[in-house]
């Protein structure tokens, strides 16, 4: 079973999955975290949340391949944060060797766009794929829901060009809705 969890920034990913996974592990199940090595806002290889619970998690990478192998042995739920920086590939690789061929069940949490406000590549793959779409909602500051990610320069003013990964961390980003982000 796949499952995609996505929010915007700072919209409470992380922290559905740290609930999760104590969740899980609370009743004795088997879990794997694993991160984007793309992701290095706090320290690489950690799952954070700014509500201040943390875990170790294994990296992945771009070339990493999603086979069956000793990893997955012997666990319940693999849970992969910032899984939109997954590739098209990995997504189809999770997707039939893990869950269907395995019957492993994998909660992938992730962001669905761009701060131009276009898919990640993950993200689409994973709205195609996935047997279940959970949405975590958060509020734009007019009140709407919030479903796209506006990118905010030093003084706050809404920035529309540049690369599509930025370090700098979240500060740098506002979930919006999208009369907020059109408007800008
Ligand atoms: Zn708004």
């Amino acid at each position: 079973m796949l499952d995609f969890y996505y929010s915007t920034m700072r919209g409470g990913k992380s922290t559905a999955l740290l609930q999760r996974r104590h969740n899980l592990l609370s009743i004795g199940k088997r879990v794997l975290v694993l991160t984007s090595a793309l992701d290095d806002r706090f320290e690489v290889g950690k799952v954070t949340s700014r509500m201040g619970p943390q875990c170790d998690a294994q990296v992945f990478h771009r070339e990493t391949v999603f086979a069956m192998s000793a990893a997955f042995v012997n666990i319940d739920e693999v849970m992969i944060d910032e899984a939109q920086f997954l590739t098209s590939d990995q997504v189809q690789q999770i997707h039939q060797n893990l869950c269907a061929g395995q019957d492993l069940r994998v909660s992938c949490f992730g962001l669905r766009s761009t701060f131009q406000g276009r898919p990640f590549e993950g993200a689409a793959w994973l709205l195609a794929l996935a047997d279940a779409l959970h949405e975590i909602s958060t509020l734009c500051g007019c009140g709407s829901k919030a479903t796209l990610n506006q990118r905010v320069d030093g003084s706050g003013m809404p920035v529309r060009q540049g690369p599509e990964l930025e370090i700098g961390g979240d500060t740098r980003y506002r979930p919006v809705c999208p009369k907020c982000f059109y408007e800008a």
